[in-house]
């Protein structure tokens, strides 16, 4: 057989768990035609002596909803093998969206999911208004890796609503024409539903977003539509405002997903929400209860904490004050300059005193990093590298003999790149395994695409690897491709996508499984106009081949953009 690509010598993992064998991979026409001892020849041969040949990575919750406009590679994801991502998560999508609402759209993005407003309206051609238009221009789009959507609750409720979503209840002539708009979307190719009744997510007059105002029966009849159609899943961001709140939530949450018989996916699983303790064993258990009562629910989960980001390069906790906010303003060198200059690191230091004493209000990543309390040093970490193992700051300053703003003002003087993180939720290692012990869950909460200069959670494929695997052995390689490929391809009805295995898509991704790690973050000003963002690379990542292309090699990309739109099983039923 004569093929496009024949990848040689490699071991395969092949995403179903079973063991891994030493074989090459022959790839034509975008997908994998021959897998064993080849001995065809093919137009292009990599040797993958050494490597690790596994189905490219899936990331089911990912707001890449925007970015996709401007950034064909579509990072961060495509750095830590991911060949796939899901967008449109937590009702926040781009469409449906009348012109007039774009800019208020755009500036929600930028309060919920810190997507900044400026790169929107430079770098998005709006040309769209309902959900299939917003499809057909993904599905023009240059990109590297497949992409499927969301039709997100908050935006359809504005197309249908416009202002009244955000303050008012549905009538019925409103739930008839969000019914109808849901259908055409699932009918064009959504991979589902999205919503949230997450306190963390608000509009940019700190109000709550439009999917928060709807009541339950609203969510009933749009969810039912899907039920109707027999496709589509449904996403939604949980009430995480308290203990009792979340468990009225999850009740509902079951009823949901027993009246409409359609998927159901929650997440973050979280180890804490609001004041009240509500243990992350519930939420397992919860899902256990709902699996035996006939529904079909998931928890989301990452594979390390969610952690508020800060460096000298983006947010530091000390910007709120009168001198800080002075200093920030000054081109990077000049602040390195006085912030080495012995008074001024004085009064900055000494005015850290006039902060306001944290309470324990949960807070998103966004309300973290930017929040005007002092810090808790004793859960604020220096990052020193991806390991998991880093000293808090209180530790350092202790360590040391100095104030703790003094230690974080050390660091970044000496890198400028040093990193501060924040553990919002899920910080202990044990209750994270637990969550990604348990097979209901989907290792698959990176937020990619969002939180763009507070969070980082796109390596949470590379972390799986090189934590859980390598460091920790606490899973085998084949579970952990297992799990980031495979379990997600599934629960989002990727039918040839997410294994090694003749007929499917030739997504495939080549790592060094000695080497393979997550790099350390960094703040870059690549946005369009200008605008700042984390990025994240990953190191022992050989090539990423998605359709059959090869789109990085050795993290360059090759400028190959063979991805496509994934469009959801509703499509074919249209
Ligand atoms: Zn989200």
């Amino acid at each position: 057989m004569s093929l496009d690509l024949l990848i040689r010598g490699g071991t395969i993992v092949d995403g179903t768990g079973g063991a891994r064998y030493q074989g090459d991979v022959g790839v034509r026409e975008g997908r994998i035609v021959e897998i064993g001892r080849l001995r065809s020849t093919a137009e292009r041969v990599i040797d993958a002596d050494g490597l690790v040949v596994a189905p490219g990575f899936v990331d089911g919750h990912t707001h890449m909803d925007a970015q996709i406009a401007w950034d064909p590679i579509g990072s961060c994801s495509c750095w830590h093998g991911v060949t796939t991502v899901i967008m449109g998560n937590c009702g926040f999508a781009l469409a449906p969206c009348r012109p007039e609402e774009r800019e208020w759209f755009a500036r929600c993005l930028t309060a919920v999911e810190d997507i900044p407003t400026e790169a929107m309206l430079t770098g998005i051609d709006w040309t769209w208004e309902t959900f299939p238009e917003y499809l057909a221009t993904v599905d023009g789009l240059p990109k590297a890796i497949n992409y499927g959507a969301y039709i997100g609750h908050s935006a359809l409720r504005m197309y249908v609503m416009g202002k009244r979503a955000l303050s008012e209840t549905a009538t019925e002539d409103d739930l008839a024409r969000m019914a109808a708009a849901v259908r055409e979307a699932i009918r064009a190719g959504a991979m589902g539903f999205s919503s949230s009744r997450s306190t963390t997510h608000v509009t940019p007059d700190d109000t709550p977003v439009p999917s928060r105002i709807a009541d339950w029966s609203e969510v009933d009849r749009l969810v039912g539509v899907m039920g109707e159609l027999g496709a589509g899943i449904f996403q939604v961001g949980p009430d995480i405002s308290g203990g009792a709140a979340q468990r009225a939530f999850l009740a509902r949450l079951k009823r949901v997903a027993l009246e409409s018989g359609r998927p159901v996916m929650f997440g973050t699983i979280s180890s804490r929400q609001g004041v009240d303790p509500n243990p992350w064993t519930y939420q397992l258990e919860y899902l256990d209860e709902c699996a035996a009562a006939g529904a079909r629910v998931w928890g989301q989960t990452g594979t390390r904490s969610i952690n508020a980001i800060f460096s000298l390069k983006s947010y530091l906790p000390f910007d709120v004050l009168p001198a800080w906010r002075e200093l920030r303003r000054l081109p990077l060198a000049e602040q390195r300059r006085r912030l080495a200059d012995p008074a001024t690191r004085r009064a900055l230091i000494a005015e850290e005193a006039h902060m306001k004493p944290r309470d324990n209000v949960f807070q998103g990543g966004g309300a973290a990093t930017t929040d005007p309390r002092r810090p808790d040093y004793d859960n604020l970490y220096a990052m020193k590298d991806v390991d998991w193992n880093d000293p808090t700051v209180a530790q350092l300053a202790a360590a040391q003999g100095k104030h703790p703003v003094e230690v974080m003002i050390d660091l970044a003087l000496a890198n400028d790149n040093q990193v501060f993180v924040q553990p919002i939720v899920n910080e202990d290692p044990d209750h994270l395994l637990g969550m990604l012990r348990h097979p209901r869950t989907l290792a698959t909460f990176s937020d990619s695409g969002a939180h763009v200069c507070q969070e980082m959670g796109s390596s949470l494929q590379t972390h799986m690897l090189s934590y859980w695997v390598r460091a920790k052995g606490a899973f085998t390689l084949e579970e952990a491709v297992r799990k980031l490929a495979f379990d997600n391809a599934a629960a989002w009805g990727l039918a040839d996508r997410g294994l090694l295995r003749t007929g499917y898509r030739a997504d495939l991704v080549l790592f060094d499984a000695a080497r393979v790690k997550p790099a350390m973050p960094t703040v870059e000003s690549d946005l369009p106009g200008g605008a700042r963002r984390l990025v994240q690379k990953a190191e022992g990542i050989a090539a990423t081949i998605v359709n059959g292309e090869v789109t990085l090699e050795s993290g360059q990309p090759t400028g190959r953009l063979p991805g496509v739109l994934l469009r959801g099983p509703g499509a074919a039923t249209a």
